[in-house]
């Protein structure tokens, strides 16, 4: 799924949004329209001007020169791209902006959980949870001090919390998992435990693979691709993510995988050794539950 460094990519490649005139929105899919009915959105966004591009946490925010933000979820599966007309227009297209240079700014999702929102400065209509997003990495909020603060009244292993959108915005399963192996924390800890050093390193790892990845235009497994239909390059980056099985870098003991409330976690049980009970390494559960969660993460 596309985690903050990716939608970053997305939206710095779609920069020549900006000045573009909504000439005409094609919808295929309704129900990709999450709010509002789809006649209130096509006037709404009929005629409209892109101002701006943001991006809050894994949303984009195309601003309109009506006020409203055009809001895009990629979820699991999404795709923007900005595409000439005869360009071919990939299976699972569901929305097409046509603009007024000619191009057109195409929403194609295989799965369709992602969707656009239209919505006002009143934010009604925003997705549940937007309202709730903690600080993002690399943001002046997000200091080892709030970390250690949010952490130490949370009860909860730190590979969950660190996925827990109101604590932490924007990181996903991919960037959690390469935190945790830099920290050298399992991440099946509970957070209560970490030391305040472990925490401040915790901080540290967090904002640095982050921006290693954000260099590198995003990490590309399946679907992702920024707006323009290249793919990101930090796969190659990635030490104990999508690496089950093999040997990790550090030590060469092959890289695990066990599930964590529900998600995969990758890590490596020598470098980040647990201090977990028996009982909870059976969290690994059945077979079919550790299908459930790897198919959750593609
Ligand atoms: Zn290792």
């Amino acid at each position: 799924m596309p985690e903050l460094p990716e939608v970053e990519t997305v939206r710095r490649s779609l920069e020549g949004l900006v000045g573009r005139r909504v000439v005409r929105a094609e919808v295929r899919s309704p129900v990709l329209v999450r709010y509002p009915a789809l006649a209130e959105f096509l006037t709404r966004v009929s005629g409209r001007t892109f101002t701006a591009l943001d991006r809050r946490a894994k949303y984009l925010l195309l601003k309109l020169d009506s006020g409203d933000d055009l809001m895009v979820h990629l979820k699991m599966t999404g795709r923007l791209l900005q595409q000439a007309p005869l360009d071919p227009v990939e299976p699972h297209t569901h929305i097409i902006l046509h603009l007024d240079d000619g191009s057109e700014l195409r929403f194609a999702d295989t799965r369709k959980f992602g969707g656009f929102y239209l919505i006002g400065q009143d934010r009604e209509g925003a997705p549940p949870g937007f309202r709730r997003l903690g600080p993002e990495p690399l943001s002046e909020e997000f200091t080892p001090a709030y970390l250690r603060q949010v952490l130490g009244k949370r009860k909860g292993r730190i590979k969950s919390l660190l996925l827990n959108q109101d604590i932490i915005a924007g990181l996903g399963n991919i960037y959690a998992d390469e935190a945790l192996f830099r920290a050298r924390i399992h991440p099946g800890r509970e957070a209560a435990s970490l030391t305040p050093a472990e925490i401040h390193h915790m901080h540290e790892v967090v904002n640095q693979v982050i921006l290693e990845s954000l260099a590198l235009g995003g990490t590309s497994f399946s679907s992702y691709v920024d707006g323009k239909g290249n793919k990101g390059h930090n796969v190659e980056n990635l030490r104990v993510y999508g690496r089950e099985g093999q040997p990790c870098v550090e030590c060469g003991d092959p890289i695990a995988r066990i599930v964590i409330g529900g998600r995969s976690a990758h890590f490596c049980p020598r470098c980040q050794p647990g201090r977990t009970s028996r009982r909870r390494n059976r969290a690994v559960g059945s077979a079919a539950k550790s299908k459930r969660a790897q198919r959750r993460d593609e």
